[in-house]
């Protein structure tokens, strides 16, 4: 079957691909999301012909009709997932057969034919192959955006019957700007991220185009980035713009707010909670209030805070600001708790930690 499929692709190696001392330079400092590799896979979607037209190519711009589905009613999703260079030379990823799953899982929500998990790991792998020298070495990698987008020319509120996948890959150094300093958190009053029933377990750009305006509030306010509370109640914590959190108590154990459907199941979340388990954590998913954040870190009860995600991995929580004034968790610069747990996740990524779990797939 692998074999069968893998033929499927056309491989057209680029004409203008950056040569090998003018990348050398780009690597130095790639920043997050600004680089691109020269190479990009698509596979088409046809209703009634299913995937076809598989192809690893130059990277170049599509070109859509005005009326393509995806630039008027946002049926669009995404993953992101990295590869790494590591000590032996070799490359791997971490769980990527997760992101396989939660895209399938995102499709389904939002109408859209779900990718065969064998298909969407085989199109990750051929761009990861083909652009292999635009890994950096270090602590840096290899960042791989999938996305599936609408792509029929037509106006009118049904899912789409022609879809377009496309994996692209950007070289990646650390996410947030001074790197693993802690971050400070707005706490929106105005804005919420996902409601009951609605899309906020999916992995869609709509969420975060519904975000943006939170997120522009917190850094009005100075803060770095935006955490959102429940719809219903406006009362519970759940979750940043794009990365989940855990709170770290006094006694060693640890809270996460619960997956109920409007929040994103992280892979690094499910990843944090195996991890702080083995160590020894009780680990509860349960609803934290922001009320009992503020008191908890006012007692001293909470000692750290932290939020995860695969583009910054594990990232201390320092202050916490809102309409009702500030507060800072712990010392304001993360904890012990924090840095091991992402130093054990890390290690395991890059391969200098033993991988008890079978998480990390060579290529
Ligand atoms: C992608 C994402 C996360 C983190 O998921 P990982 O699988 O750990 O990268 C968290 N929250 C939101 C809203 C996300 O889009």
């Amino acid at each position: 079957m692998d074999v069968e499929q893998k033929s499927r692709f056309t491989v057209t190696p680029s004409s203008k691909a950056v040569a090998a001392d003018a990348r050398a330079v780009l690597l130095e400092d790639p920043g997050f999301g600004r680089l691109f590799t020269d190479h990009m896979v698509t596979i088409r979607y046809t209703e009634g012909q299913g995937w076809h037209s598989h192809s690893v190519g130059p990277r170049e711009p599509f070109q859509l009709d005005p009326a393509c589905a995806v630039l008027h009613y946002a049926q669009e999703i995404f993953e992101g997932m990295k590869a790494y260079r590591l000590a032996d030379g070799s490359v791997a990823m971490f769980r990527p057969e997760e992101n396989a799953r939660r895209f399938a899982e995102s499709a389904e929500r939002m109408a859209m034919p779900a990718i065969p998990e064998d298909m969407f790991l085989e199109a990750v792998e051929q761009l990861v192959k083909i652009d292999a020298d635009w890994i950096p070495s270090g602590e840096g990698s290899l960042y791989l955006r999938p996305f599936l987008f609408a792509s029929e020319a037509f106006l009118g509120v049904r899912p789409s019957n022609e879809y377009i996948f496309c994996v692209i890959a950007s070289p990646a150094g650390a996410y947030f700007k001074g790197g693993k300093k802690a971050v400070t958190l707005w706490v929106s009053e105005h804005y919420t991220r996902a409601a009951r029933g609605g899309t906020g377990a999916a992995k869609c750009g709509g969420n975060y185009a519904a975000s943006l305006v939170a997120q522009k509030e917190a850094i009005k306010h100075g803060c770095d980035q935006v955490v959102f509370l429940d719809a219903a109640e406006n009362k519970w914590v759940e979750e940043l713009g794009g990365m989940n959190v855990f709170f770290v108590m006094d006694d060693g154990s640890i809270v996460t707010p619960p997956l109920t459907g409007t929040i994103l199941p992280g892979i690094t979340r499910n990843s944090i909670i195996s991890l702080a388990r083995a160590k020894g954590h009780e680990v509860r998913e349960e609803p934290y209030s922001f009320a009992q954040w503020r008191a908890d870190a006012a007692s001293g009860k909470l000692r750290e805070a932290f939020a995860c995600g695969t583009a910054a991995v594990v990232t201390a929580i320092g202050t916490v600001k809102s309409t009702d004034g500030d507060f800072t968790v712990g010392n304001g610069d993360g904890g012990l708790v924090t840095e091991s747990l992402r130093a054990e996740l890390t290690g395991i990524q890059r391969g200098s930690v033993a991988d008890p779990a079978g998480w990390v797939r060579t290529l």
